[in-house]
């Protein structure tokens, strides 16, 4: 078992404030480790994403796994779902707040402005592309892993200081 404790990168570390590289050689076996290190993480560490830099590891893949939560209860249950070099297409002009944590942030919960819908694209890990709507959480998840690719954290995002808090006043 990954203790995420030991894995995860917390704020303060300069790898989660840098642009991460593009990824290149998807068949790279270490790439490929990568990707089942996140998997793995995602779903012991009961996340719903988490993206490479993370780890660590500076070039731009990520995992988005929405599941119902008591913040989100009817957040959909989505198979953990890897995307490579993940791009924002467009969105839409509606933005909506939302209560947002982060492994690399531990005990703060914020409200962060996200755009509703987006319109993506990314590749998974076989190389495959694929354009995709999403919308409200999982959108929302999106648009803060990518984030972490171009090193910014949530917190960065919070408009005042009353919308961020300490996570256990956040439920
Ligand atoms: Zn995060």
């Amino acid at each position: 078992m990954i203790n995420p404790n030991l894995e995860i990168a917390q704020v303060g570390k300069r790898i989660l404030r840098q642009q991460a590289q593009s990824v290149t050689d998807i068949t790279d076996k270490k790439l490929q480790q990568l990707i089942d290190t996140l998997l793995t993480i995602a779903i012991e560490a009961n996340g719903v994403g988490i993206a490479a830099p993370q780890l660590s590891q500076s070039y731009r893949l990520f995992v988005v796994c929405s599941h119902p939560n008591p913040r989100y209860p009817d957040a959909p249950l989505m198979k953990p779902t890897i995307m490579i070099n993940p791009r924002l297409l467009s969105h839409s002009q509606e933005i909506v707040k939302g209560w947002e944590g982060c492994l690399s942030v531990p005990g703060v919960r914020g409200l962060v402005p996200r755009y509703r819908t987006i319109k993506v694209e990314y590749l998974d890990r076989y190389g495959n592309l694929h354009q995709q709507e999403l919308a409200n959480f999982v959108a929302r998840i999106f648009q803060h892993e990518l984030d972490h690719l171009n090193g910014i954290l949530f917190i960065d995002r919070v408009e005042n200081q009353e919308d961020l808090v300490p996570s256990d006043l956040s439920k």
